[in-house]
């Protein structure tokens, strides 16, 4: 039986009667570009293979029902009129904030739903559930409701739902990725005016695989270091007199970094946001021109500035891309927002299994948590199945 029909077949169990539709919204892993997208940068995320699934009927009497399978606690109730921001703690303010971003955009016609969710994204993973979950429900009432929104206006509103509703302070990439990722391609997306470019990332056909490894960490400080280094980027912007890093010139920044004088935390930062533009460039350029294998120290430079300039990578990451490049993987880097979730590694085919070992085998030793492993194949972004 396909996962469509088997979530379709808990909602009625659920709610009493077959939903109108299901929708399916990816995951995503960051290629490069961490830490760009609030500086009006570039990001190159793809999307995975796993997604938040969603069966979801249309109400007419401004009642809102969520249940996921995923957390305990059953069906829970609300009344779009109640929707307040920053009141609900739980992970009910990821769906319920799409629905107040949308009414408060002034799609009034959005009445109420009933939403039924399942997900094989892994939470707090770094590859972006929270997104999935939130565009899967967006792109849902799009279509029900017929707002005829574009995914990057979708992506738009779940980024508000996900910043002011949940109050979770984020850029913009995790939500485009899930909404406009395209099956064998990365998304070059310019965070500052939202254009985009998909870009052939077919690694399966060159003989090469992206590993995601899940370090399973998490460290609960995450959050307030997130904050920092966004005020002392936007510090470094005011400094240097621009509205954002992005506009500072790779060919002057080390006028820039000059000018900074000896705010050394300052300067960190801007070296690496620059830099992390600057590389988002050249992979795309190489994988525009056919040279794949090539992104690999593109990735390892990524890692390094990470680690020393942006200073949010930990053992665990750091163990991963030592061991996977020891062992042969032609690139590895953290990904996403640092202090713990996932990184890539990209390998020959040949040697996905030899890495793989040699990074468990390292964990082990170290008495870390073991990883999880799994091969990330550039995959569709939300749409609907049934
Ligand atoms: P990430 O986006 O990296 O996975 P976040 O902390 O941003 O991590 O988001 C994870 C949170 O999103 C979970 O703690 C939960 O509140 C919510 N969430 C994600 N997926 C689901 C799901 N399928 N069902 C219920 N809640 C979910
Ligand atoms: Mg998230």
């Amino acid at each position: 039986m396909s996962e469509a029909v088997v979530v379709a077949e808990r909602f009625e169990e659920l709610y009493g009667a077959a939903p109108e539709g299901v929708w399916a919204a990816p995951g995503r892993v960051n290629l490069i570009g961490e830490h760009t997208d609030y500086n009006d940068g570039f990001v190159m995320p793809f999307a995975l293979p796993h997604t938040t699934v969603a069966a979801v009927s249309r109400r007419t009497d401004g009642v809102l029902r969520l249940h996921s399978d995923d957390v305990e606690g059953g069906v829970v109730e609300l009344s779009l009129d109640a929707l307040t921001p920053e009141a609900d703690r739980a992970w009910t303010a990821y769906p319920s904030g799409v629905v107040w971003a949308l009414r408060e955009a002034g799609h009034t016609a959005v009445t109420g739903a009933d939403i039924h969710l399942t997900s094989t994204v892994p939470t707090g993973a770094g590859l972006s559930s929270s997104a999935a979950l939130e565009v899967v429900v967006a792109l849902a009432l799009n279509d029900l409701y017929d707002l005829g929104l574009k995914g990057w206006q979708l992506a738009r509103l779940c980024q508000r739902a996900e910043n002011v509703y949940v109050g979770a302070p984020t850029g913009i990439m995790d939500q485009t990725a899930s909404a406009c990722c395209e099956t064998g391609h990365a998304l070059f997306l310019d965070t500052r005016d939202l254009s985009q470019r998909q870009i052939p990332f077919d690694l399966a056909a060159e003989g090469m695989q992206l590993l995601v490894v899940d370090t399973q960490v998490k460290h609960s400080h995450s959050e307030g270091e997130y904050g920092k280094r966004r005020a002392g980027c936007e510090k470094g912007a005011a400094l240097l007199g621009v509205d954002a890093l992005r506009d500072v010139a790779y060919d002057e920044l080390d006028a820039a970094l000059a000018r900074l004088g000896d705010d050394e935390e300052v300067r960190r930062l801007v070296r690496h946001v620059v830099t992390e533009d600057q590389r988002v460039e050249r992979v795309v350029s190489l994988l525009e021109s056919g040279e794949t294998r090539a992104i690999g120290p593109v990735l390892v430079e990524g890692h390094a500035s990470l680690r020393d300039d942006f200073r949010i990578s930990c053992p665990e990451l750091d163990l991963v891309v030592d061991t996977a490049l020891a062992a042969g993987a032609l690139g590895a880097r953290m990904t996403g927002g640092g202090f713990g979730g996932s990184a890539i590694v990209l390998v020959d085919a040949t040697d996905a299994d030899a890495v793989t070992k040699a990074v468990e085998e390292a964990f082990a030793d170290a008495a870390f948590t073991a990883p999880r492993v799994f091969v990330a194949v550039p995959s569709a972004g939300a749409r609907r199945v049934s």
